[in-house]
């Protein structure tokens, strides 16, 4: 039997010509191919991997409208500004337009002018809207942000629930696309059943962003460490978030007074302010935001080069999706934590305070937190770290991780490790982390002599410690799973199986520590498990001199990588001309190019329309709009090289080229 071969139009060549890429992002084809077949899909991709893509490249090829449901104005406007700049007709129908600009726009909309209709979920079920759409061939309806419609996700918005009635009413149901970088298993059930998708092809690609580079610090002066990376990143676009409100004014204030313009933005900020400021870092007017959490999902913008963290956020989610703004583009970005002993405390209060009535929700909340808190103690890859509390496979080594790239040194605790064994069994009833460190020390707290727990054998067990060395120790052996934590209020401390069956095999125990740069070089580097009070106690110090030493490992390469001073050069040129043309256009820097396809052309110094033509990123409509004056950039920077091998003779039509600002 003579299968007939199913004629798919031609997707790749669509991708090169309106956005200038080569070749699919993992999941991309899968998902186009369904919607194609005209196959409901739910795509569950992490931030940057290229949802949009598998929509818009459909829905040039379908017959009618695509629908594009999505809860944040300023993402519609960056779309539908990036599809135009594409010469994909696009618009958006929302509250920031005029009642006159609406029935413009969807006049428009029913003369077939559109391909592409962004619309609000509350514009859904209005009468205009609906005598449209019923109206209007509508081939396609792509939901973005699908995870706004489960009341599990973080952003749930009601008008969500009126998608599925609202298709369910259209004349001919339209094929159903739903997006998310939310994969927990009730959200996706949810969606599933909310949207009411009919057999859907399901892809869940790999939550891992390998252009991130991930970093945990514990600085003495959260403020300097700060300064110190600005000073050594200038003229990028980054994120600093804060946890609280008065943190993002602080912060911010104190960076302008340092010399790094930032402005802080939270809820509370006035929402004109709020979108002037998100409208400023889009366009590149300033680097540096402040944020709490608000600041986020509507952010779409793609050369965000790092995301800081000035505080331990209160869940890897929300670390995740916040850090995961960074690198959108796909160019190398960092996502740097610095945390102080202060953090859990205070993250710890604001779930108590929003989990009031709600002792299961409070229970979730905390046990988030403590996976959060590990992740700032953990010696293991952070990437696979966060990977597997995602359920997703690691290498368990990632070689671009502030962990993977430290230096570690092996440090055995079993000494102090059996004493807190000893304790944890001994203690008539569990107790705290801090309750533990202060009956190891041998404190006579008031709580500790009422409950006569100075009369254990163990108390005062580890007192020549310090107090740092005794919490480091009691962190090490939770990170490590030997002991475990109860979820609830309390965090009563109780020793795991694991912990049981070391003591009773008398294996050795040994926590890793990092060592700074400039301890590595210094023999006399005490570690903090050795920071002993008296010099008799040397067991921490000698099991010193077995540590092993860990090989720095370099950073993966890149294709983006600059890596002479000419092409950082080019990049700098580059980065001042794509701001002008931003500026003549009205559109924001990385809608012109992104960073990942200036720095190509930084490293490859295209010299003709063939070969710029052949750089990720360059489609036929950023060639013909800005290919002269890219070439022309170029041009002039080999030129200003002096090295004599370019004249005037190597460029024909020199006439075509504007080098009025180079
Ligand atoms: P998401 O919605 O999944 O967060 P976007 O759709 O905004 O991601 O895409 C992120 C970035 O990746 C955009 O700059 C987009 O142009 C780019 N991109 C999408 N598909 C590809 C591809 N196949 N090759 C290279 N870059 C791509």
């Amino acid at each position: 039997m003579v299968t007939e071969k199913k004629k798919y139009p031609p997707v790749r060549k669509a991708l090169k010509k309106y956005y200038g890429y080569d070749s699919f992002r993992p999941g991309q084809p899968e998902l186009i191919k369904a919607l194609l077949d005209g196959r409901d899909v739910l795509g569950i991709m992490p931030t940057g991997a290229g949802k949009s893509v598998c929509y818009q490249i459909p829905a040039i090829f379908m017959p009618g409208i695509t629908l594009v449901i999505s809860p944040l104005i300023s993402l519609m406007k960056d779309q539908v500004a990036q599809l135009n700049q594409a010469r994909i007709p696009a618009a958006f129908l929302n509250s920031s337009l005029s009642a006159a600009q609406y029935r413009k726009a969807l006049a428009f909309a029913a003369q077939n002018r559109y391909k592409i209709i962004y619309v609000a979920p509350e514009r859904l079920a209005t009468p205009q809207f609906l005598e449209f759409a019923t109206k209007a061939n509508i081939s396609m309806i792509a939901v973005d942000e699908a995870h706004c419609v489960s009341q599990w996700g973080q952003n749930f918005r009601p008008h969500y629930l009126d998608i599925a009635q609202f298709a369910a009413a259209l004349p001919k149901r339209p094929v159903m696309a739903a997006f998310t970088a939310t994969a927990t298993g009730p959200v996706k059930s949810d969606i599933l059943k909310l949207l009411d998708l009919h057999d859907p092809k399901i892809l869940i690609t790999g939550f891992d962003r390998p252009n991130l580079y991930f970093a945990v610090e514990e600085p003495e002066d959260k403020f300097k460490a700060v300064c110190d990376y600005l000073e050594k990143h200038p003229g990028q676009s980054g994120i600093i978030y804060c946890l609280t409100r008065a943190d993002t004014e602080e912060v911010a204030q104190m960076l302008c007074d340092a010399g790094f313009p930032c402005k802080a933005y939270h809820a509370g900020v006035p929402i004109e302010e709020r979108s002037a400021i998100q409208d400023d870092f889009q366009f590149d007017r300033i680097p540096l935001i402040a944020a709490t959490c608000a600041f986020g999902m509507g952010i779409d913008k793609s050369n965000v080069r790092f995301v800081l963290h000035y505080s331990m956020p209160g869940s890897l989610e929300a670390y995740y999706q916040e850090a995961g703004r960074a690198g959108r583009d796909g160019a190398p970005a960092e996502c740097i934590l610095f945390h102080g002993p202060e953090d859990y405390q205070i993250n710890k209060f604001l779930i108590e305070r929003s989990n009031k009535d709600s002792p299961d929700q409070l229970t979730r909340d905390l046990s988030r937190l403590h996976r959060m808190y590990d992740y700032c103690h953990t010696d293991f890859c952070l990437r696979s770290f966060i990977l597997e509390y995602f359920n997703e496979p690691t290498s368990g080594s990632c070689s671009n991780c502030s962990n993977c790239l430290a230096t570690w040194k092996e440090v055995d605790v079993t000494e102090g490790a059996a004493a807190v064994y000893k304790l944890v069994r001994e203690l008539p009833r569990p107790y705290g982390k801090n309750m533990l460190r202060d009956l190891l020390r041998g404190s006579h707290g008031k709580r500790i002599t009422s409950a006569r727990l100075d009369k254990m054998q163990s108390f005062g067990a580890l007192q020549r410690y310090d107090l740092d060395a005794i919490k480091e120790l009691l962190d090490g052996l939770l990170t490590r799973g030997f002991l475990s934590r109860s979820n609830d209020a309390w965090q009563v401390v109780s020793v795991t199986p694991a912990f049981d069956q070391a003591i009773r095999n008398k294996e050795k125990i040994t926590l890793r520590q990092k060592l700074q740069n400039d301890a590595i070089q210094d023999e006399s580097y005490l570690s903090s498990f050795s920071r002993l009070r008296s010099p008799d106690v040397s067991p921490y110090v000698s099991a010193m001199q077995d540590m092993v030493e860990k090989e720095q490992k370099n950073r993966p390469d890149s294709t983006f990588t600059l890596q002479t001073a000419a092409e950082e050069q080019l990049y700098g040129r580059l980065k001042t001309k794509r701001l002008k043309l931003s500026r003549e256009r009205g559109l924001p820097p990385y809608v012109i190019f992104p960073d990942a396809t200036l720095l190509l052309i930084a490293r490859n110094m295209p010299l003709t329309e063939e070969e710029l033509s052949q750089i990720e990123g360059i489609g036929a409509a950023r060639l013909e709009n800005y290919g002269k004056d890219i070439l022309n950039t170029v041009r002039n920077f080999l030129s200003d090289l002096g090295d004599g091998t370019l004249t005037d003779d190597d460029f024909k039509s020199d006439e075509d080229y504007d080098d009025s600002d180079d």
